[in-house]
């Protein structure tokens, strides 16, 4: 029976390859970017803000009709 986790508890740490992104060595337990590319990628992600997308201010709407019962006067 297979575990479906992966425990990369016992994985090497010392994996040897060249960084995809800035192709200089690297070591480290997973092919990926260097520590160095993945703090800046992970600045270029998190670090910048697009201050356009903040979601509009709620404005209620003003064309809201009210409970035509309650205003029923009979
Ligand atoms: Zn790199």
């Amino acid at each position: 029976m297979r575990d479906a986790e992966i425990d990369l508890t016992d994985t090497p740490n010392d994996l040897e390859f060249d960084c995809p992104r800035c192709h200089e060595p690297a070591t480290g337990r997973l092919y990926g970017p260097c520590p160095t590319c993945a703090e800046q990628l992970r600045a270029a992600i998190i670090g910048e803000r697009d201050d356009s997308a903040v979601a509009p201010e709620f404005e209620p709407k003003m064309n809201v009709t009210p409970n035509a019962v309650a205003l029923k006067d009979d």
